[in-house]
């Protein structure tokens, strides 16, 4: 009876634990769909912002069969859905197509373009790093559409969160502002 009964929880615990495994899976799953990602469109070969289904990733983990799909894609609503090609790019690239990873390695071992403090850690919650158009016009990552990141990276520079406070103020008050040379 003794054994019988150890038997028994034996069986639960490994059941337990098979399912507990799977449900760290599935929340990893969940947690590493994450975020904005950027492909190339196979189709119109233009770049486009997509978002993968969170949910259903971490539902195919849970249920034996990982599976990858889109829920948002920047194209879709001029062109429709789409047989979902570009996954194969997200799938393939080490950092997942993340927006974010391509914006972090825009800074990476750079300074300030303005001030020329160096980015060491950045700071994506109350002092994010912003960027700076030729003509000297700061703009926030909030205000730039994931598709047309290719653009901002190779024709704006990088400025820290103090920077990017000035110039707005210098810009959007500039009653307010006093030049002055100390040269
Ligand atoms: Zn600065």
């Amino acid at each position: 009876m003794k054994v019988l009964f150890l038997l028994t929880l034996f069986v639960v615990a490994i059941v337990l634990l098979y399912w507990a495994t799977r449900l760290i899976l599935a929340g990893m799953a969940w947690y590493r769909s994450r975020g904005a990602r950027l492909v190339v469109c196979p189709e119109t070969k233009a770049h486009a912002s997509v978002h993968l289904d969170r949910t259903r990733a971490a539902a195919s983990v849970l249920l034996g069969a990982p599976e990858l799909r889109l829920c948002e894609c920047s194209r879709w609503p001029e062109r429709g859905q789409c047989g979902q090609p570009c996954l194969k790019q997200i799938e393939s690239a080490p950092d997942g197509c993340l927006v974010k990873a391509m914006v972090e390695r825009f800074y990476d071992g750079k300074s300030c373009a303005l001030c020329h403090h160096p980015f060491e850690s950045l700071d994506w919650y109350e002092h994010q790093p912003a960027l700076m158009d030729e003509r000297g016009r700061s703009v926030r990552w909030a205000d730039v559409p994931a598709e047309l990141l290719p653009h901002f990276l190779e024709t704006y520079r990088p400025i820290c969160w103090n920077c990017h406070v000035a110039e707005t103020f210098r810009r959007e008050h500039p009653q307010l502002v006093i030049e002055r040379n100390y040269r």
